[in-house]
């Protein structure tokens, strides 16, 4: 272990379990240089069992504290976060690769949860029903599940995590975290960092360790009453079995697979401006990141040539160098991997590379795990058409027209996001209404708003994050009917 190596710690109940007593840790890489940016200690089963036990015991006195109470924790967890936003920034970039800009607005994200959710804590209204008895009430309530387990991956460690612990927390519930072990230190902080700002014990533990332990260990365990989870479709639907042999509740956001379309009326700096942003901030490493642009033939050229110059333009580097690169390196060896097999395919299936498709040349850069922005003008029968790349990749396909662009749009499995750049006012909300996912951007790639409700339609998702609506997700319904009327 290098001296500049951080170290993280678990929060089980009121306690920061560490390495120290002899247990196992994981070295996490930093994919700029693949030094070790720090080491966490790795839950084992029956550390898994503790964190729940501490989760359900606390849940009781969690739950039937005032919702005014709740909030006032998470007010004080978003200051928490804020005050300590240098360093959670810094620790996100060693330890997953992003630009340090990036990183603090990550950071940024995470607090605007816990503000967020703060103050809906205080709205989680129920109901009163009429009856057909002067004397009878009905009244719905709205009470929360119990022990969530939180599962997230790791391109936003950060802020994936916040969207769910500040909900779930707000809710009445109590939380058990397991981040990615590729990147749990930043969440390992966090949670840390809102015990030290007085959440009571156990109301909110952390754990490490890889999927099929740690992960799979929390989720099938039978005191957990909800998993929440964010990552790759596969797993989703593994969780989902394993949540079916307890009738648990279950958010899933998954993969995704982002088209683009660009309409022969489109505003056109503004289309290039947006899609070179969405297609590479994070190095492309966004579940709604663009994967496939659908340009219609009239406008295709002017399109591809000023999108291809602006690409081109981008730079490469370390996150934390100054100046700060535009895209960072892959988050692993994996992960560039899988962009170099969706290039060659689409190289050997006669796609043509118009900018980047290799890793820099830049002999100054550190041994990371970076690739250069790439454009792709592709074929129909290529797999970066079809499966998430994941990387800093733009395939361009020309199409006859909108139809065409929407029919191609929905014919995939997946409904995270899609974009869709046009003049015209009718155009935009007869098109939002036809395709086929849970978010539909016009003439704009904003994303990861707290307050607009994000879902994956078809393989990308079960129910609902972010919102009023994401509260929701953590909360049940009791119908309580009362007889008032006899003597
Ligand atoms: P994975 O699905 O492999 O992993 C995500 C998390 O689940 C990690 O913490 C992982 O642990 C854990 N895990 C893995 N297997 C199991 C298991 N059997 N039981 C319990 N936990 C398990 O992540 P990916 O690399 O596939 O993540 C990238 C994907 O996430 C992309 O498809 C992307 O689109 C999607 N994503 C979706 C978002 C959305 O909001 N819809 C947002 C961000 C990303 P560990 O890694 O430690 O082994």
């Amino acid at each position: 272990m290098t001296s500049a190596a951080l170290q993280a710690g678990l929060v089980v109940g009121g306690s920061v379990i560490t390495a120290d007593g002899g247990r196992a840790e994981s070295a996490v890489t930093n994919p700029a240089d693949q030094t070790v940016a720090g080491y966490a200690p790795v839950a084992d089963a029956d550390l898994v069992d503790a964190a729940v036990t501490s989760a359900a015991d606390a849940f009781p006195q969690w739950s039937a504290r005032p919702a005014a109470q709740r909030a006032a924790y998470l007010s004080r967890i978003a200051g928490w976060t804020r005050s300590n936003a240098p360093r959670l920034a810094r620790t996100l970039t060693l330890e997953q690769g992003k630009p340090l800009s990036e990183s603090l607005s990550e950071v940024e994200t995470a607090a605007r949860a816990f503000d967020y959710y703060a103050a809906e804590a205080t709205r989680a209204y129920g109901q009163t029903i009429p009856t057909d008895s002067a004397t009878l009430r009905s009244l719905v309530l709205r009470q929360p599940f119990g022990v969530v387990a939180a599962i997230t991956t790791w391109n936003y460690p950060l802020g994936l995590m916040a969207w769910k612990i500040a909900p779930a927390l707000a809710a009445g519930c109590t939380v058990v975290a397991k981040p990615a072990e590729q990147t749990p230190l930043a969440v390992l902080d966090l949670v840390a960092g809102a015990l030290r700002a007085g959440l009571p014990a156990g109301v909110l533990n952390s754990l490490n360790g890889d999927g099929p332990g740690a992960g799979q260990w929390l989720a099938g365990h039978p005191t957990v009453a909800k998993i929440s989870f964010t990552g790759g479709t596969p797993t989703g639907k593994r969780l989902l079995e394993l949540a079916a042999r307890d009738i648990k509740s279950v958010t899933l956001e998954l993969g995704g697979h982002t088209p683009m379309i660009v309409a022969a009326d489109a505003p056109m700096d503004l289309a290039v401006a947006d899609g070179v942003k969405r297609s590479f901030r994070n190095a492309g490493q966004l579940c709604n990141s663009v994967n496939r642009i659908f340009v219609v033939r009239s406008v295709a050229d002017e399109f591809t040539s000023k999108f291809a110059a602006q690409a081109a333009k981008l730079v490469v580097g370390p996150g934390l160098a100054s100046p700060e690169p535009d895209l960072g390196p892959l988050s692993s060896a994996q992960a560039r991997q899988r962009v170099e097999q969706h290039v060659a395919d689409a190289r050997a299936r006669g796609g043509e590379v118009l900018v980047g498709g290799t890793r820099p040349a830049d002999a100054g850069l550190p041994d990371g795990f970076y690739y250069l922005p790439t454009v792709v003008a592709c074929r129909e029968d290529m797999v970066m058409l079809r499966e998430e790349t994941f990387g800093p990749v733009a395939p361009i396909l020309v199409v006859e027209d909108l139809d065409e662009a929407i029919a191609r749009a929905n014919a995939l499995e997946f409904g995270l996001v899609c974009y869709l750049y046009t003049r015209d006012l009718r155009t935009s909300i007869e098109s939002a209404e036809r395709l086929e996912f849970g978010t539909v951007n016009v003439n704009n790639v904003g994303g990861g708003d707290v307050r607009f409700p994000y879902s994956g339609w078809k393989q990308s998702g079960l129910g609902v994050e972010l919102g009023r609506e994401g509260m929701a997700e953590y909360l049940r319904t009791k119908n309580v009917r009362i007889e008032i009327g006899y003597r």
